[in-house]
Order: C-alpha cells, then structure tokens, then sequence
C-alpha cells in the first residue's frame, strides 16, 4: 500500500492504473477508521481493481463551534486497519496541499434538501461536504466512490451534485455498520463515555420499535413523538426526530417509503442515525 501526501504524488501513483484502464474506487474518509469505513473498502475491492481511501479532516464542513480541533486523527492505526483491508493507496493531504488559499471563496451548494435534518442544524456543513468531496473527485478521478448510508442526507447531497455537475462518477451507498448493540458506528462514539455508552444504543432501539408502530398502523406523528420522549426520559437533549422519503421530500399519507431520523446529544456528543421502513399496505 501507498500512501500519498500530495495531488501531484496522487496523479502519478494512479498513472499507470489509469493507461491501463484500471477500474478506480474511491472511499473519502475522515480517518480514526472503523468497521463503517472498512465495509466501505470491502464493496470498492468487489468492483474495482485499485481503491483510494482518502484521510482528511476537511476543515469547511465543521461549523466554529464544532468538533474540528478534537477530531480523532489516529494515523498508525488508520494506515494499518488499511493494508489489513487491502487499500492500495491512502491520499492524507494537509489543510494547505486541499486548499492552497484560504479563506476559500468557491462554494458548490446543493439547494433544498439541505435545508432540512443536518442541514438545518448544521449552517454550512453540506456546503463544506460538497466542496470538498467535489474536489477529491476531481483530484482522484474514481469510477465509482463509496459512502455511507448511515450519513443519508450526505449521499443524497452527493447524489445531487454529481448528477447536476456531470461528475463522471458513480456513487454507491452502503449500508449502515452497527454495533453489537445496535449503536451505529461513529468516530465521534469515542467521545461518550461510559455512562454515555450505554445510553446511546437507545437511539436504534427506538428507530426499530418506532418502525414496528409505523408497520401496525400506528400515525407517524405519534411514532416521531414517541421516539423523542423516549429518547429524553433516558438522558438525550434531541437535535431532531423526522421522517422524509427516501428522496427528503415530506411524507404524504401514500408514501409507503418512509425514512425515520434522529439527530441527538448525550452531554456534548452529537449522535446521528437513520432507519428505511417499508410499509406494508392492505
Ligand atoms: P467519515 O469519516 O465520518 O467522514 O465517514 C466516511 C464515510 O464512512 C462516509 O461515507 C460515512 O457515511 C461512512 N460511514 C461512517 N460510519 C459508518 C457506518 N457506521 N456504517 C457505514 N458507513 C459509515
């Protein structure tokens, strides 16, 4: 395995993958890796002949008051979960080699559906993702990228920009890796502690109880409140309960799609997690 630093280091470690029309796969990552990312790795070593995983704590998609700082950068154990996994090559560029003048004055904005969830709560953040993921495609020039179910909203933002930018990229969604407990996994679970832990499998138990209403017919109103009390009694401060289609077009009574999310604090600790329910219709 490879690991590059700079674009130009980049290009020419994939030259010859490229001339020989070599199928590239491409997993953007923050880093402080987990079984998540390395599912993501696995479906790129399926269908392509080279893979990328990229390291970057990208700067623009963090609000002032968020977590950039603190951000786990765990590099020895990163680089070694990556040669286990078979990566062929890790492209950890530094804050200047991505983005050589700051501040950064171009802006790729994805409207509408970021308006909404994480988007809402989150000024900016999606404007930081697009940017950034834009400039990877570019830097990297995959076939095909990799990214998480677990971050909906994300994949619909990437979708939508790839489609409307003409990126000559396919983008394929994984789905979400949880603990054995249910806990979607997360860099940012490392920061709970014990207590918290044990508190936050509370989120996925909920999504499933309030998918197992929606199913019996109960109204989503009530289920979407359910889960924010329950939530509460045991300890979150709640960011957002919703549900959108699989498209993050409100729900209207014939949609049988129904995707439920939850966005919730323990202590400072902002946890994110979705579930895709199907209705079963008489
Ligand atoms: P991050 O390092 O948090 O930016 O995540 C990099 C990629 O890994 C994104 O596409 C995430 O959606 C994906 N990812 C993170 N956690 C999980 C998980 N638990 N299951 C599946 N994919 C994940």
């Amino acid at each position: 395995m490879k690991t590059e630093t700079t674009i130009h280091g980049l290009a020419a470690s994939l030259q010859s993958a490229r001339s020989a029309k070599k199928i590239i796969g491409f997993v953007p990552t923050m880093g402080n890796l987990h079984e998540g990312h390395l599912s993501l790795v696995r479906e790129a070593k399926k269908i392509c002949d080279v893979v990328v995983v990229s390291i970057f704590v990208n700067p623009t998609q963090f609000g002032p008051n968020e977590d950039f700082e603190n951000y786990p950068r765990t590099w020895e154990q990163d680089s070694q979960l990556l040669v286990d996994v078979g990566c062929d090559i890790i492209f950890a560029p530094s804050v200047e080699q991505m983005y050589v003048k700051q501040p950064v004055v171009t802006r790729i904005q994805v409207t509408g559906i970021t308006d909404i969830l994480c988007g809402a709560s989150r000024p900016g953040h999606f404007d930081g993702v697009a940017l950034v993921v834009t400039k990877l495609f570019n830097i990297v020039q995959p076939h095909y990228a990799f990214f998480g179910q677990k971050d909906f909203q994300q994949v619909a933002v990437v979708k939508q920009f790839v489609q409307d930018l003409n990126l000559n990229v396919e983008v394929i969604a994984s789905p979400t890796i949880r603990a054995e407990d249910g806990l979607a996994l997360s860099s940012r679970n490392g920061y709970l502690n014990a207590q918290e832990r044990a508190i936050a499998p509370n989120i996925y138990q909920s999504l499933l109880q309030a998918a197992q209403a929606l199913q019996a017919g109960t109204a989503l109103a009530e289920v979407l409140h359910g889960i924010k009390e329950h939530l509460k009694r045991v300890g979150f401060s709640i960011d957002y309960v919703e549900a959108f289609t699989p498209d993050l077009t409100p729900i209207q009574s014939t949609d049988t799609d129904v995707v439920l999310f939850v966005a919730a604090k323990l202590g400072t600790t902002r946890l994110i997690d979705n579930l895709h329910v199907k209705l079963i219709t008489a």
